[in-house]
């Protein structure tokens, strides 16, 4: 028969320790792990609870910056004075997500690492490489309507579904991990591996390392940030597509932009073609969907997910006039 632990830890150092166990896992807010565990998507036999340890802080960076602690809950995040005037994408997009209760326990890590809403990751009945590498993927031919368009493999199209990430991603930010062989610091851009013929591999962490933090740099001097989410219903309700902006303009021109799509990448997608193409030119139609088009190029369309191509591009288009006219 399984043993099953539960422990609790009080410092970061036992956290690590524990979890560098076989097949163990953190737990913070649970939101997403114990829904994962009653399908028997999951299935730790240790489970490692960190809601002891000091990481719910959020502070000024000593170089400029926030430092948001891997606990702090979206909630709490998403109403800091400081969050709300120099990061008003992240909050936005933390306030899109989920409902109020579930932002009062989700944690900025745990948010890092939620697991794809893919129908069939989520039923143990059908074939899926990322849950059973070697499986297959039912979703490409299948249900594949909410998957991505970006960034997918021939062995999975799933997307991540985070809102939270895709405002990180635009924000440039950082993860602080401690691990068994120390701590090091990991650009978000960088932390989640596309799925390619290892689709169950989906970040750089590995097994035992803990999350401590989530770094903001000191915003662009100037720039203005914005979150827009469409989805099937105004609430409740994962991104069809998304965009997190972070702009600045001078005399009249884009002198500073950065672009991140949601509902759309198989991970929190960065778009460096729509900055180029944003950048040094005036803000109008023409350039948004310039940047639009370059944004969506390499779109890869599934059977039930065509309309997501224009859908992005709109809600892109969308985002940089409201980001460049709003006061
Ligand atoms: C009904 C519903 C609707 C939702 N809607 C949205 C939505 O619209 N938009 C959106 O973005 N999200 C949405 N979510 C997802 C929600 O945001 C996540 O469930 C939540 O952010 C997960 O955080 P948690 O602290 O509960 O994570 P947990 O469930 O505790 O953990 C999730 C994962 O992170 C790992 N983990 C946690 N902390 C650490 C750490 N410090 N270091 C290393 N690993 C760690 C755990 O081991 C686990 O693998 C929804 C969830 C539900 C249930
Ligand atoms: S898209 Fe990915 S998560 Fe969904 S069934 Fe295919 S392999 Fe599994």
């Amino acid at each position: 028969m399984e043993v099953f632990t539960y422990t609790r830890s009080t410092s970061a150092a036992e956290a690590v320790q524990a979890a560098a166990a076989p097949s163990s896992k953190f737990v913070a807010g649970g939101t997403n792990l114990i829904d994962m565990m009653k399908l028997n998507v999951e299935r730790p036999r240790a489970l490692v609870d960190i809601n002891s340890l000091a990481l719910s802080q959020i502070t000024p960076a000593p170089t400029g910056g926030l430092v948001i602690g891997a606990l702090a809950r979206n909630s709490d995040v998403a109403v800091h004075p400081t969050v709300v005037r120099d990061y008003a994408v992240l909050s936005q997009a933390i306030l899109s997500g989920a409902s109020p209760q579930l932002r009062n326990m989700a944690s900025t890590a745990g948010n890092l690492l939620q697991r794809t809403r893919c129908v069939y990751f989520r039923d143990t009945a059908h074939a899926c490489n990322k849950r059973e590498p070697g499986t297959g993927c039912s979703a490409i031919g299948g249900f594949n309507r909410n998957l991505a368009i970006l960034g997918t493999s021939d062995h999975c199209i799933a997307s991540n579904p985070s809102d939270q990430n895709v405002a990180l991603t635009a924000l440039e930010a950082t993860i602080q991990i401690q691990g068994a062989k120390g701590s090091r610091t990991v650009p978000i851009n960088e932390f989640y591996v596309l799925p390619g013929a290892t689709p169950h591999i989906e970040t750089v962490l590995q097994p035992g390392d803990l999350i401590t933090s989530v770094t903001l740099p000191p915003p662009a001097s100037g720039s203005k940030s914005l979150y827009l989410k469409l989805r099937d219903r105004a609430a409740y309700e994962f991104a069809l597509a998304s965009a997190a902006i972070v702009i600045k303009m001078s005399s009249g021109k884009i002198t500073h932009a950065r672009v991140a799509l949601g509902g759309v990448g198989a991970k929190p997608w960065r778009s460096h073609e729509a900055e180029a193409a944003l950048l040094n030119h005036p803000a109008d139609a023409a350039t948004f969907r310039r940047a639009a088009d370059a944004a969506l190029h390499d779109a890869k369309p599934q059977s039930e997910n065509a309309f997501k191509v224009e859908l992005a591009k709109r809600c892109i288009v969308r985002a940089l006039v409201m980001s460049t006219t709003s006061a």
